[in-house]
């Protein structure tokens, strides 16, 4: 059986003609989900008993749990379980321009990044449409806030569950919907370049954000073993093309590892590599994890990695860090979980 949060507002509408309704209706249900937030078909109560029950046997209304949450200063973390018992986290930041949720894409990730705790647990299957949207609205139930944007950089590679990542975002961008603007999602991917053509085909005007993370391969199929099948120069082919495309400004994040790709040759590479591109980079202090053998940049190092992008007339910005108390990290709590911590 579908769920209801897995359909578009326009899939809903042929939805209603099919069976003989008013396309109208699908407002209506659009407006008792997203706007009034029900939780059951039962409380729509201005819909007829009869399409009630029709609802009520061809979708479900069921969105993931929260079976745990973790709070700092600004940041709650939010652990999910899904109706087949896989866990999954969301993590909501404060910022003073609005609520930011980080949400997860996939249970566990294959992309196997070295210093990420989500791929240390392989991936067990893609997130639905609804499971996704289900993460905004079970946070936005129980703690009584507004979410103004979301990224998709919790645990799992978007790219790598590029149709429902596409439907997500069309429903959550919807204006009957939640309505959360373009401008105010951004999809993280590790540079999978066949599902950034079609990302470009597919003309969505929400923000792109490239995990890089080195100046070169070498350091890259290193960290990134996606690297080894998409290597950075095709990479940047692509990513012209895609600020070419769009007139979009791009987005490169990149974790500073301590000795590994934090160093002055570093910084001066990774300004050759991206000039004359439409971009920013985020430089992010790496959140330290107990199972991975990483460490974070030092404050001088980060300090003097960002002068020299700047003097290269790099647009650059540090990452606010958050939740380091929470486990904060990818893919930590779900991992911590699973372990029995
Ligand atoms: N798979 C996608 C999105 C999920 S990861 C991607 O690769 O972009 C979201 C971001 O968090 C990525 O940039 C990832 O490299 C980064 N990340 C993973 N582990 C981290 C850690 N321990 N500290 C800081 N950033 C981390």
């Amino acid at each position: 059986m579908k769920n209801i949060y897995d359909i578009s507002f326009e899939k809903l509408e042929t939805y209603f003609t099919d069976i003989g309704q008013k396309k109208f209706k699908a407002v209506q249900v659009y407006d008792w989900l997203y706007k009034k937030r029900v939780t059951s078909f039962e409380e729509m109560t201005n819909i007829k008993k009869e399409i009630i029950n029709h609802l009520k046997q061809n979708f479900s209304i069921q969105i993931p749990k929260i079976i745990k949450k973790e709070e700092d200063v600004d940041v709650i973390k939010f652990l999910f379980e899904l109706s087949d018992y896989q866990k999954v986290e969301a993590v909501l930041m404060k910022h003073d321009y609005g609520n930011s949720l980080c949400v997860s894409t996939q249970v566990g990730c294959n992309m196997g990044c070295s210093f990420c705790e989500s791929g240390r647990l392989k991936k067990i299957r893609n997130l639905e449409v609804h499971e996704m949207v289900g993460q905004i609205l079970a946070i936005e139930r129980i703690i009584k806030v507004r979410i103004s944007h979301v990224v998709l950089m919790g645990i799992g590679e978007p790219f790598d569950n590029y149709d429902h990542i596409i439907d997500f975002i069309h429903i959550i961008n919807s204006g009957k919907g939640i309505a959360i603007g373009s401008r105010h999602i951004t999809v993280s991917t590790c540079g999978i370049i066949p599902k950034i053509k079609r990302f470009i085909e597919d003309g969505k005007q929400v923000n792109l954000a490239i995990s890089l993370h080195a100046p070169n391969n070498q350091i890259r199929n290193h960290l990134m073993p996606i690297n080894k099948v998409y290597p950075i120069e095709p990479l940047m082919e692509v990513l012209k093309e895609y600020t070419e495309k769009t007139g979009r400004r791009l987005t490169f994040e990149y974790i500073l590892l301590d000795g590994i790709n934090d160093q002055v040759q570093h910084a001066l590479e990774l300004a050759k590599l991206v000039q004359n591109m439409n971009c920013y980079i985020n430089l992010i202090p790496y959140n330290e994890t107990s199972h991975l053998q990483y460490k974070k940049s030092n404050q001088t190092s980060i300090m003097h990695f960002y002068d020299i992008l700047k003097q290269n007339h790099v647009a650059v910005t540090i990452r606010r860090e958050f939740g380091s108390k929470v486990s904060a990290a990818c893919g930590q709590l779900r991992a911590n979980y699973e372990e029995g911590k």
